[in-house]
């Protein structure tokens, strides 16, 4: 078995063993995704929920997934370890959606319960154990990374435009059942290559192997007991705004509490961090209306015409984000090597907030869809995926760099739990954009295309004039914020 210094010592760009974690996470997204597409279509199609409803009960289930990845991210620092966690939560995702595979209709929330569960273990452990593969200061973690998010988003594109494609037009048991068959390929392959991490993700060393066992046990058991409150508050979205308010400003303190024990030089730097988190926050707030308000608007409002072809808006929805992902991260991984050659590169902060200036241009497109109507009064389609396009380039400006800052400025013993706070950080942007979606449906069931057209694109409008608000304060802030987390022989 290699050493932790073995695997760090790695030559060329990449460590080899990121290509186990690169397909791993690209069958877990494959699955994520697949079932995301679906929700928000089945919820309105077979289960009749207005649009009001479903862009709510999205935004919450949303949420969920995201905020259990803060509780994955700390069982694994605490007591499991990142591989163990990721097996345990991969396990439930695949039973999560082999039940909605039998029978969706009937299994859905608890099918989701199981989603919800397993993604919190799964999800921000093994972008840590990306983070892992590299030693402090190593200038090549931000590349891996970003290849790291090209495999998510590989996986996101298949899964993404499969899945709703098989749900439509053949059953959406089977589009469930697929989804749960490719999460079994990412486990498998997991299972297969993990020998390769050596002591990467091993469960935390411990005197007391007796109770190190119990206390994993109790983790196991303790999610399964769990469902039926997670199905309750997923149910009842009183009981999501309740949760909302309260793991936010807990996750909080006990950050602080760990703070307490640090010294200044790694404070400053995990206040740093903190704000990253505060801003992706406001970014997938915007950005998360394409899982929720965007898919509605693409189902019924957008033309299924661009140039001479047809398309399922849908699908396009669901997946012209992630090909764009995968397309420019390429191109922007090169253009921050040339930056930074002749030292033009932009700080970390600077790139936060040019992502938003490109959020903020990508929603003026949204909005300016409804000026393009064809014949049948629906709204431009090329537009609209010109428009995933832009906000492509701003999620490669934030999420990838995102991941790689949270193992870059926090303590290693804390890696799990900032992997979870980032993601976490999602779970709220997730949670305002379905409020922030339902609030620009159209308050009435029986409302007329138009109606909804406008309703829908009055607040894209908005949206992109916060953006660029944001965009332009932290652009002007980032020069005295990215002292926060300079390291001082810069
Ligand atoms: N698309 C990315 C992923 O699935 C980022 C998602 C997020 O953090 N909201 O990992």
């Amino acid at each position: 078995m290699q050493t932790l210094e073995q695997i760090q010592s790695f030559e060329g760009k990449y460590p080899k063993q990121i290509w186990s974690l690169f397909f791993t996470e690209m069958w877990e997204r494959f699955c994520f995704y697949g079932n995301r597409g679906m929700l928000v279509v089945f919820m309105t199609n077979i289960l009749f929920f207005s649009d009001q409803e479903a862009n709510l009960k999205y935004g919450a289930i949303q949420a969920f997934v995201y905020a259990f990845t803060f509780i994955g991210g700390l069982f694994a620092d605490k007591i499991l370890g990142f591989q163990k966690s990721l097996l345990w939560g991969g396990i439930l995702m695949i039973l999560g959606s082999l039940i909605l595979g039998l029978d969706a209709k009937a299994n859905f929330f608890y099918g989701i319960c199981l989603i919800i569960i397993g993604t919190g273990f799964f999800k921000p452990n093994i972008s840590t154990m990306v983070g892992e593969l590299y030693r402090a200061g190593d200038p090549r973690r931000d590349a891996g990374f970003s290849l790291f998010y090209a495999g998510i988003n590989l996986g996101a594109l298949f899964g993404g435009g499969l899945c709703v494609y098989v749900g439509k037009t053949y059953s959406w048991n089977m589009a469930f059942a697929l989804s749960g068959i490719f999460m079994m390929v990412g486990l498998i392959n997991f299972l297969l290559t993990r020998k390769n991490l050596g002591p990467i993700g091993q469960a935390p060393v411990t005197t007391n192997e007796k109770t190190a066992k119990r206390n994993q046990y109790l983790v196991y058991g303790g999610s399964i007991i769990s469902i039926p409150f997670i199905y309750a508050m997923i149910t009842n979205t009183a009981y999501t705004d309740i949760f909302m308010y309260i793991i936010g400003p807990a996750t909080l303190l006990y950050l602080i509490y760990e703070m307490s024990k640090l010294n200044w030089e790694q404070n400053r730097k995990l206040v740093g961090a903190m704000i990253f988190i505060f801003l992706s926050i406001i970014f997938w707030s915007f950005f998360e209306q394409s899982g929720g308000s965007l898919s509605l608007y693409a189902e019924k409002l957008i033309s299924k015409d661009m140039l001479g072809l047809n398309f399922d808006p849908n699908v396009v929805n669901n997946s012209a984000n992630s090909l764009f992902v995968i397309i420019l991260s390429v191109f922007i991984g090169l253009m921050w090597i040339w930056l930074a050659k002749i030292k033009m590169e932009p700080n970390y902060f600077m790139k936060f907030g040019l992502a938003f200036i490109f959020l903020s241009v990508s929603f003026y497109m949204f909005y300016y869809t409804r000026f393009l109507l064809d014949n049948a009064g629906l709204a431009s389609l090329g537009l609209f995926t010109f428009a995933y396009m832009v906000i492509s380039v701003g999620e490669l400006f934030l999420s990838p760099i995102g991941l790689s800052l949270m193992t870059k400025l926090s303590p290693k013993h804390l890696w799990g739990v900032m992997m979870g706070m980032w993601f976490l950080a999602s779970a709220y942007g997730q949670y305002v954009a379905g409020i922030l979606g339902a609030g620009m449906a159209s308050p009435k069931k029986d409302a007329s295309p138009m109606e909804r057209m406008i309703a829908y694109t009055d607040g894209y409008q908005q949206l992109a004039l916060y953006a660029l608000i944001t965009g332009a304060v932290v652009i002007v802030a980032s020069v005295f914020l990215n002292k926060l987390i300079a390291d001082r022989a810069e």
